[in-house]
C-alpha cells in the first residue's frame, strides 16, 4: 500500500501574513513550574493555549517527576482556543512569537491581546 502524504498548511491564507506562516515560537516562558521548562524555556515540541474557548492559559502546563520535551527544542504554538485574541485565526496563533507566564496564578499567554 502505498503511503499517503498530507500537506500541512493550515495558515495559509492568514490576513496577517500571507502564505506559509511558521509555527509561533514561545519565546520566554516564566512558569518554573512546569515539567517542561528550564531556565526560562518551554522545552515541548507543540503547546496548545486555551483549556476552554476564550480562555489564554497554556494548556500543556504539566507537573511531573519527568523532565519534559529536550534541551534543543523550543516550543512552537500548535493550537490556541483564545478565540477573542486578536492574534488568533481559525482557532491557530498568527503572532510571530509568544511570552508564557504565571498571571493569576494560572500558566497563561502573556501575548494574548483581545480584539
Ligand atoms: S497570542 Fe493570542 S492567539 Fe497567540 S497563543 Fe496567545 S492567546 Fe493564542
Amino acid at each position: 500500500m502505498e503511503p499517503r502524504l498530507y500537506q500541512l498548511s493550515t495558515r495559509e491564507n492568514s490576513s496577517f501574513g500571507g502564505n506559509d506562516i511558521e509555527m509561533p515560537k514561545v519565546s520566554r516562558c516564566s512558569v518554573s513550574q512546569c515539567s517542561y521548562n528550564e531556565n526560562e524555556s518551554c522545552h515541548a515540541s507543540a503547546i496548545t493555549v486555551g483549556d476552554k474557548p476564550d480562555e489564554s492559559r497554556c494548556d500543556t502546563f504539566v507537573q511531573s517527576d519527568i523532565n519534559g520535551g529536550f534541551k534543543k527544542t523550543v516550543a512552537g504554538v500548535g493550537a490556541c482556543k483564545a478565540s477573542d485574541c486578536r492574534f488568533n485565526e481559525r482557532l491557530e496563533c498568527v503572532s510571530p512569537n509568544i511570552q508564557v507566564g504565571v498571571q493569576d496564578g494560572n500558566s497563561t499567554c502573556l501575548t494574548f491581546t483581545m480584539r
